[in-house]
């Protein structure tokens, strides 16, 4: 917890279960409560959404924008200014943050909280500044899929605001405020000690993993350039992106490009094949702000090719050819 505030520039921090709980847990904590509604884009990971539900909210997806497909600010402005949501869990996804100083301030003067994501986005930074800065708590994920990941799940909290995390401490072990005394009706999720210890190791290796990451970006980034049927999603000036995910735009027949990719050996996967209000476990269960052309555009045209430390540049470039070859 002390490595991972000291990272993000935060006073505190309190370990989780799982990335999801540690939403769950902040929403709670920051007094959601039944009905309250809640922004959020409505192309992530579906916990992005759910944990909102989890906590007893109610999602309004807001679209992404074009080109970054992070959400569209606009949109979140309206909700906060309009006074129709409580409060807004912003995404940073793909590995790249969203914008939220306008947000944080706009939220704040109404009482409003916002939580950030950054289940993607470990290392990344936007003007300077790690995720944390324009938010009332941040979000973490050390699922095996993340960049720093655990031996299965985990998650964190972090913020400036004590009392914040000391209320998700309780949360996390039953409500439980000492002396077998339980303030609140709270959750089991913990990270186990063995997973904490195998963290911390990981976090040493984080800058590393994180530049060659951005070295195997910059191959597929230049093969791109040469295509005509796909593009690279842009990072938006004044973000670090941490590659997390690759992800290419494939105007027309991603489909066939995927399939011709997987039968070459390579392995690719959409990030995301549904907008999230669409999902059966969402339906009913949200609202959606807006006309939502642009995720239903994005769902179909979006393709993540494979991007981890451990690729080396042989693999990286049997990947290029392998999309040079495909014929649009
Ligand atoms: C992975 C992820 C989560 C959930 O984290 P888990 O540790 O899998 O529960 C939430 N939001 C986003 C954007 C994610 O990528």
């Amino acid at each position: 917890e002390e490595r991972l505030a000291a990272f993000f520039g935060l006073g505190r921090a309190a370990a989780v279960g799982s990335g999801t709980d540690a939403l769950v847990l902040a929403l709670r904590a920051l007094g959601l409560e039944p009905g309250h509604k809640v922004a959020v884009t409505s192309l992530s990971f579906v916990a992005s959404a759910s944990a909102i539900v989890l906590a007893g909210g109610v999602p309004v997806f807001v679209d992404p924008t074009p080109g970054h497909l992070l959400a569209r600010e606009d949109m979140i402005l309206d909700l906060v200014r309009s006074g129709r949501v409580d409060g807004v869990v912003a995404v940073h996804l793909y590995g790249q943050m969203a914008e939220l100083e306008e947000i944080y301030g706009q939220a704040r003067k109404r009482g409003l909280f916002v939580i950030e994501d950054a289940a993607q986005a470990l290392g990344a930074t936007r003007n300077g500044y790690a995720p944390g800065r324009f938010s009332d708590a941040t979000c973490l994920s050390f699922d095996p899929t993340k960049v720093i990941g655990a031996q299965g799940s985990g998650g964190m909290v972090l913020s400036n605001d004590q009392k914040l995390i000391e209320t998700v401490k309780r949360l996390r072990y039953h409500g439980h405020a000492g002396n077998r005394v339980y303030t609140e009706i709270g959750h089991n999720s913990q990270l186990a000690t063995v997973q904490a210890a195998l963290i911390k190791v990981k976090m040493d290796h984080e800058q590393a993993w994180r530049e060659r990451r951005q070295q195997i970006a910059a191959r597929y980034d230049q093969a791109l350039n040469d295509l005509a049927f796909a593009s690279a999603l842009p990072v938006r000036p004044g973000n670090t992106h941490i590659r997390h995910k690759y992800v290419i735009d494939v105007p027309q027949g991603r489909d066939d490009l995927a399939a011709h990719l997987k039968a070459q050996g390579v392995g690719v996967s959409v990030h995301y094949s549904m907008p999230l209000f669409e999902q059966p476990c969402l339906r009913g269960r949200c609202e959606v702000y807006g006309d939502a052309s642009e995720v239903k555009r994005a769902v179909s045209r979006v393709l993540s090719l494979p991007i981890y430390p451990e690729l080396t540049d042989l693999e990286v470039d049997a990947v290029c050819r392998a999309l040079a070859e495909f014929e649009a």
